[in-house]
C-alpha cells in the first residue's frame, strides 16, 4: 500500500490522495471537482494519518503470514524429528547370542558418525561372513546401522527445523519490529 496525502477541498474536507493519481479529477462529497496536483505538490502535503494497527495489518502482516507459516513449518519438522528419533530409540534392535559381546557392538555403532556408518555397513554387506562372526551377528550390526543412520538423519533433519523455526521467528519479529511508523511529531 503506498502512502496517502491528504487533498484539501474548500469546504474543509481533506481527500486522501495517492501520489499515482497525480494530474487527475477527483470529486470531494461537497460536489467540488478538485485537481490532484503533480507529484511532487502531492509529496509536500500532509500524509495521512495511519494508525500504528492498520500499518501492521496492512504491510507487515502479509510476510509475518509467511514467516509465520515457515516458523510453523520448522517446528512441525522438528517435532517430527524429535518423534522420529524417540520411535527409532524405542525400537533400538534387540541383540542376538554371539560370540561378541552385543554391548560392545553397540559401543562400536554408536562411536561412530553417519558418514563411518555408511561406509561400514557398506564393507560388511559386501563381506557378509568375517571371521568369528556368526549371520545373526551380522544381522544385528546391520540393523543397528540402519538404526543410527536413521537417527543420524533424524538429527540433521530436526536440527534444521529448528533452525528454520527460530531463524523465521526471529526474523519476523524483527521485521514487524521495524515496520512499526516512528511515533507522531
Ligand atoms: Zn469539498
Amino acid at each position: 500500500m503506498s502512502t496517502r496525502y491528504l487533498l484539501p477541498c474548500r469546504c474543509g474536507k481533506r481527500i486522501p490522495v495517492e501520489p499515482r493519481q497525480a494530474g487527475e479529477s477527483i470529486q470531494c462529497s461537497c460536489g467540488v471537482l478538485l485537481e490532484v496536483p503533480s507529484l511532487r505538490a502531492i509529496r509536500a502535503l500532509e500524509m495521512e494519518e495511519v494508525g500504528p494497527e492498520l500499518v501492521a495489518t496492512q504491510e507487515s502482516a502479509p510476510t509475518w503470514g509467511v514467516l509465520q507459516g515457515m516458523a510453523l513449518l520448522g517446528a512441525a519438522i522438528a517435532l517430527a524429528a524429535l518423534a522420529s528419533a524417540g520411535w527409532l530409540i524405542a525400537t533400538l534392535p534387540t541383540p542376538p547370542f554371539g560370540p561378541t559381546d552385543p554391548q560392545q557392538i553397540r559401543e562400536e555403532t554408536e562411536a561412530l558418525v553417519p558418514f563411518q556408518v555408511l561406509r561400514v555397513w557398506h564393507s560388511i554387506k559386501n563381506t557378509r561372513l568375517v571371521a568369528g562372526r556368526t549371520p545373526s551377528e551380522l544381522a544385528y550390526r546391520d540393523r543397528l546401522f540402519r538404526h543410527r543412520l536413521g537417527l543420524g538423519v533424524v538429527g540433521a533433519i530436526g536440527v534444521l527445523g529448528t533452525v528454520l523455526c527460530v531463524a523465521t521467528t526471529f526474523s519476523a519479529r524483527s521485521r514487524n519490529w521495524k515496520a512499526r511508523p516512528p511515533s507522531s511529531h
